[in-house]
């Protein structure tokens, strides 16, 4: 006989499966959570894999957010190492196998789509040859790990100049190992504006990591005992292993073969409650399309933070509430040896794209009085419109201990509240001579901007 309560089944056990779960056993205990993982690790902090790697985090349990006891503790069932192979929307049900093959269907009244992401595997050959990594699970990071222990390698070419590349880079540096980080685009970490990344790859250059940019990877080949890689424009590095840290694609196949309806980048298209367009079935995390606060539409930002919200609407929605995702602004930071950079919002570009007339102005303003023993330049670029005089974005670059990811915060928030810059200097921000200065560097920046602007329209 079928369990007369409510079921909830959640397909995925990462940052949106688990914060889905959680939400749901909090507001509705008479829903029966269950969720089914493909893998052993559930709650694990994925962001936290560089940190392990470098030895920063000396125990790879350490990264999970919280233990399986403590999961299970909140009611939730957890179906670990068993894959979701179907999803049928007309019976509500969903097949699912067991590490032996075994297989059962599960039913369900809500269901909600967690699968995640999954590492793009770009058009290099050689990418099956032993020694080739990727790095996106628990799964990988213990595989990688394995290696880098038993094999002891001394050199590594990183492929990818995003952020999972750069703090790899870091990470394998700090491991001893020499590094060569190879990327496509003119700069590293071509998400901030190209000055910026101009100083992150100056601190890797100042660690020994050997940058090489506006390179494409094509050939990894056995060269004796190691690995020879090569691409364009004539690049050619021997290394004892290579990382690939291009980026990842929505893990979209089940939802897919089950019709759902797919958006940007081919991520499941949700709305804000994060509903798919199939009944009962919600979806969030890294597989599914985000709203994006300013531009006002979907976009594909795959990100740990937004995969927490997102879960934790669809766990609420899911189990009867009605909540909207009210938008991502892809704020991110990312700390590279003694460096911090953080950006939120549209850069110049991205801005004037999305229709506005933007105006970008970089400033150089301390972390605290320079009077108080230790104090470090900032470097932080404010974008706004040069009409309405709209924040529309900012950059935020300095020493890893000055704060940068809680200044970066104040411009997000700001954005999500559809501030003008003027209005950045109305804020009450904490001050005391050792942290900050009495106008904020936030603010110093706000007014440059507004000097500038100012200069423009006189001009
Ligand atoms: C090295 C690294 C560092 C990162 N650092 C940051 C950071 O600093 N800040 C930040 O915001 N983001 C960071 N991210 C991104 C962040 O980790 C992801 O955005 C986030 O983990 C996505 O969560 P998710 O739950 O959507 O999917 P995933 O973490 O991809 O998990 C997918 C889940 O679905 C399960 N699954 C998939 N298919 C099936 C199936 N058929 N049946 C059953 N289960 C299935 C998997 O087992 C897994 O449990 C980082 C990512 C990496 C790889």
């Amino acid at each position: 006989m079928r369990n007369t309560a409510r079921q909830l089944l959640i397909i995925g056990g990462s940052d949106a499966g688990i914060s889905a779960a959680l939400r749901a056993r909090e507001l509705a205990p008479d829903v029966q959570v269950t969720l089914v993982v493909a893998d052993a690790f559930p709650n694990y902090s994925i962001c936290g894999i560089p940190f392990y790697h470098s030895g920063e985090v000396a125990d790879w349990q350490h990264l999970a957010h919280r233990s399986q006891a403590d999961l299970e503790a909140t009611g939730m069932r957890l179906l670990l190492n068993h894959r979701a192979q179907r999803i049928d929307p007309s019976t509500q049900t969903v097949l699912v196998s067991d590490p032996t093959g075994q297989r059962q269907v599960l039913h369900y009244d809500r269901l909600i789509v967690a699968t995640g992401s999954e590492p793009v595997r770009p058009p290099i050959a050689g990418l099956d040859l032993p020694g080739v990594f990727t790095l996106h699970t628990m799964g990988s990071s213990l595989t990688l790990e394995q290696h880098l222990a038993r094999q002891q390698p001394r050199s590594v070419v990183i492929v990818g100049s995003g952020y999972i590349g750069l703090e790899m880079a870091d990470a394998l540096t700090l491991r001893g190992l020499a590094v060569t980080l190879v990327g496509r685009a003119p700069t590293v970490l071509s998400t901030v504006d190209a000055p910026l990344g101009q100083h992150v790859a100056d601190e890797l250059r100042r660690h020994g990591v050997n940058v090489v940019t506006g390179t494409t990877v094509e050939h990894i080949e056995m060269h004796g005992i190691r690995l020879l890689v090569s691409g364009t424009p004539d690049f050619a590095q021997a290394a004892d292993m290579v990382l690939i840290a291009t980026g990842v694609q929505p893990a979209t196949e089940l939802a897919r073969a089950a019709s759902a309806a797919l958006g940007a980048h081919g991520a499941i298209q949700v709305n804000r409650q994060m509903e798919t367009n199939l009944p009962n079935i919600y979806a969030a995390g890294d597989c599914v399309t985000t709203w994006h606060a300013l531009l006002q539409q979907a976009v594909y930002m795959p990100l740990g933070t937004t995969s927490h919200k997102q879960g934790r609407i669809a766990g609420e929605n899911a189990s009867g509430g009605a909540r909207q995702f009210a938008g991502s602004l892809g704020t991110q930071v990312v700390k590279l040896f003694d460096l911090a950079i953080a950006r939120t919002g549209l850069r110049d570009q991205e801005a004037t794209t999305a229709g506005y007339a933007p105006l970008t102005v970089a400033t150089t303003a301390p972390d605290h009085k320079p009077y108080y023993p230790g104090a470090r330049d900032l470097h932080l670029y404010v974008t706004g419109d040069r009409h309405t005089g709209q924040l529309l974005g900012a950059q935020v670059l300095g020493h890893w201990q000055s704060s940068i990811a809680k200044r970066l915060d104040v411009f997000a928030t700001a954005l999500l509240h559809r501030l003008t810059v003027e209005q950045l200097n109305d804020l009450d921000l904490s001050y005391t001579p050792p942290l900050g200065s009495p106008w904020d560097a936030v603010q110093v920046a706000a007014q440059m901007w507004q000097r500038a602007a100012r200069n423009l329209s006189s001009a």
